[in-house]
């Protein structure tokens, strides 16, 4: 099946009006993870291949109320619209939610967890696989999904968001817009991260900086803070921090010098996750690491079972890519 490379189409997409006041991210990056397939396209696609239908789908219509055959001539399963057996709008459906921008080459089960927020078919498991275990860039960077034992001292469990944090550093990254390190730094509650495009010369005062308009600003002052970037650096860091917010006294955060089993994993498939998009954008990484953040913040994370963006908000977020069966979208024409 025909992978369509969502990046090399991006250019002759039509954006539309962009109301600046709402859009935060630029429009070309909603353009790429759009051009697959965007919703109202697919759509169209669906009702070209109505007579592909699955016959245990078209079955069901009229015996079981989980199915529906709705106003806009297309079949819905529990609210998702099904899609019909034609192999490459199906293909197209799974490169959507898994190698555009907006998915960021999740593994089988969270790329069929993505899809079927929105959309369903009888072969979705099946199809996600093959398709999942046939991809290039996955097989590329190798993402370590094996589950590892698990830490014989596990750390306290965080009853609050952005409680528990590790800090960690990537370097070695090309040059772009004068950096060429990411600071970063992960919940271990919602298993959301920050990552903050860097000069890999950056000095505690700097790093404190950071963190403190990143992480304390939007959350709140950590409790615990590990970090593998030795004991020295992170007292410094720490002693930073306090001087920065002109807390006096002992530090009530406490901070461990070295990450733990647990924090360890969590760091590495941040740094997994980030490279790809660094590899995939080498000179303008800096431009596309809020999506890639966003991006990873919609996938649900196997530990929690649940998506970090839902662990802060309580609801999943719109990601662009879902139905439009509402018709919400039809008067933005
Ligand atoms: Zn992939």
């Amino acid at each position: 099946m025909g992978k369509v490379d969502a990046l090399s189409r991006r250019v002759d997409y039509e954006t539309g009006p962009v109301v600046k006041d709402v859009t935060l991210l630029k429009a070309h990056w909603f353009a790429a993870s759009h051009t697959v397939d965007g919703a109202d396209n697919l759509k169209d696609m669906c009702l070209k291949h109505v007579k592909l239908y699955d016959r245990s789908v078209v079955e069901k219509l009229g015996k079981d109320n989980d199915w529906e055959l709705a106003e806009d001539g297309l079949i819905y399963r529990r609210g998702k619209m099904v899609i019909p057996n034609h192999p490459e709008l199906r293909g197209r459906v799974i490169a959507s939610h898994h190698d555009s921008i907006a998915a960021g080459h999740p593994g089988a089960a969270k790329t069929q967890d993505l899809i079927m927020r929105s959309y369903w078919w009888p072969t979705i498991r099946k199809d996600v696989i093959k398709y999942v275990t046939g991809c290039i860039t996955c097989q590329c960077v190798k993402i370590d999904r094996q589950p590892r034992a698990a830490p014989l001292n596990p750390n306290p469990i965080p009853d609050q968001n952005w409680q528990f944090v590790t800090m960690d550093y990537m370097t070695g990254l090309p040059e772009c817009n004068g950096h060429d390190a990411i600071l970063v730094f992960v919940d271990m509650k919602s298993k959301d991260y920050i990552a903050i495009p860097c000069s890999k010369t950056l000095d505690s005062e700097g790093q404190a900086r950071l963190f403190i308009k990143h992480v304390v600003v939007p959350h709140s002052l950590p409790k615990r803070i590990w970090s593998d970037r030795g004991p020295t650096l992170v007292s410094s860091f720490t002693k930073e921090v306090y001087r920065q917010m002109g807390i006096e006294g002992n530090p009530s955060t406490a901070y461990h010098p070295q990450t733990d089993g647990q924090t360890e994993r969590m760091n590495q498939e941040i740094q997994t996750y980030l490279r790809i998009f660094i590899n995939y954008k080498q000179d303008d990484w800096v431009e596309w690491l809020p999506l890639a953040e966003f991006a990873y913040r919609c996938r649900v994370h196997a530990s929690t079972g649940m998506s970090p963006f839902f662990m802060t908000h309580g609801h999943e977020p719109n990601t662009g890519v879902e139905t439009l069966k509402d018709g919400i979208n039809e008067s933005a024409k």
